[in-house]
């Protein structure tokens, strides 16, 4: 089954946390939802490696 599930395209500039949406656009920084097959800490996830780096940079 497919899941309607999206997440806001734009999270990790715009919150600090993934936002979740049944929309088709963010409800709080109005970006697009993408939808969000891929799980927010699979190890394959593509924007890990940016996440880390954004991480990184807070710390620093
Ligand atoms: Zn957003």
């Amino acid at each position: 089954m497919k899941s309607d599930i999206r997440v806001c395209r734009a999270w990790e500039r715009e919150h600090d946390r993934p936002v979740y949406t049944l929309a088709t656009t963010c409800p709080a920084c109005g970006a697009d939802a993408i939808n969000s097959a891929p799980a927010p800490f699979d190890p394959a996830d593509p924007y890990g490696e940016y996440r880390r780096a954004l991480r990184a940079r807070h710390q620093g």
